[in-house]
């Protein structure tokens, strides 16, 4: 049984080199992570605590929300941090937290949509006996007393707004919606909904059952293709620029340190003895 999230499968489709560096070899990353992670990561924790202090009762002001934003980031920051744009500053990435927050907190306040969750961990449910297993986390769950419908929220801090086309085949909350059907029946609506906080603008997206259906097909051919993968080449686009491997990857002419070169062949040797046990004899032992 292997576990995948939507992030791991993007990644295989990405580019398989990253996939079998991070997913199969386990090796650590040169890179801890990015300024767009870190930005993301801090306003995500700054909205997850203004929910909570609401379901608890309380109302934190915009200051309240701006001095948790700031404290995440301090908290957070890592020397190593990627910043790959070479016009923008840290400080800049900072500043664009600061305006999605406060755009956020006036148009969304006092914050009672009927959030029943936030972070919240799904299975989605691909077959009766399947032997794979898909994990997500639902930035906040909502259930709309006025339309009766289950909402998924997900909050983006990307520049860039896709076209509604790419909202509706968007896969990512399409596979939440299954976990949440089935929690909570699989007649109940669902509405999927993405804030793009740099464009302060919210995009909604429904799908059908049959849609899901089809959904359900489509992601488990993709986990049997991951599943019987012999090769892992590498995929040269613009998001290498962004790919906390690109140090040691080999399609920019760099090589892994040592150590990870040697546990890599370990474990292909180690597979070749176990799918062909006959070649055992021609590979030598360290
Ligand atoms: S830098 Fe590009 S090609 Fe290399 S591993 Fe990362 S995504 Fe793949």
């Amino acid at each position: 049984m292997t576990v995948y999230s939507h992030s791991k499968l993007a990644s295989f489709e990405q580019c398989r080199y990253k996939y079998k560096l991070k997913y199969i070899d386990k090796v650590p990353s040169p890179v801890e992570k990015s300024i767009e992670a870190h930005l993301g990561t801090c306003v995500h924790d700054s909205l997850e605590w203004l929910y909570t202090e609401v379901q608890k009762g309380n109302l934190p002001t915009l200051d309240d929300v701006l001095e948790k934003y700031v404290l995440t980031w301090q908290e957070g920051w890592v020397e190593n941090i990627l910043i790959v744009k070479t016009n923008v500053t840290a400080e800049d990435y900072k500043t664009k937290g600061v305006q999605f927050l406060i755009d956020y907190y006036i148009k969304h306040q006092p914050f009672k949509d009927g959030t029943i969750s936030m972070e919240e961990k799904v299975w989605v449910d691909l077959a009766r006996d399947y032997p794979h297993k898909l994990i997500g986390y639902i930035d906040r769950l909502v259930h709309n007393k006025e339309t009766g419908e289950y909402e998924i929220h997900d909050y983006k801090t990307a520049n860039s707004l896709p076209s509604q086309e790419k909202f509706d085949k968007d896969r990512q909350l399409a596979l939440y919606s299954i976990a949440i059907k089935e929690k909570y029946g699989k007649d109940k609506p669902v509405l999927l909904t993405w804030h793009y906080l740099n464009h302060n603008k919210q995009i909604f997206s429904k799908r059908t059952n049959e849609q899901l259906d089809e959904l359900k097909k489509e992601i488990m051919e993709l986990i049997e293709t991951v599943e019987h993968a012999k090769i892992f080449p590498t995929q040269k686009t613009i998001l290498c620029n962004w790919c906390e491997y690109k140090t040691y990857c080999k399609a920019f002419g760099n090589k892994l340190p040592e150590k990870y070169r040697e546990q890599q062949m370990k474990l292909f040797k180690d597979e070749i003895k176990e799918e062909y046990p006959s070649a055992s004899k021609y590979i030598k032992s360290e």
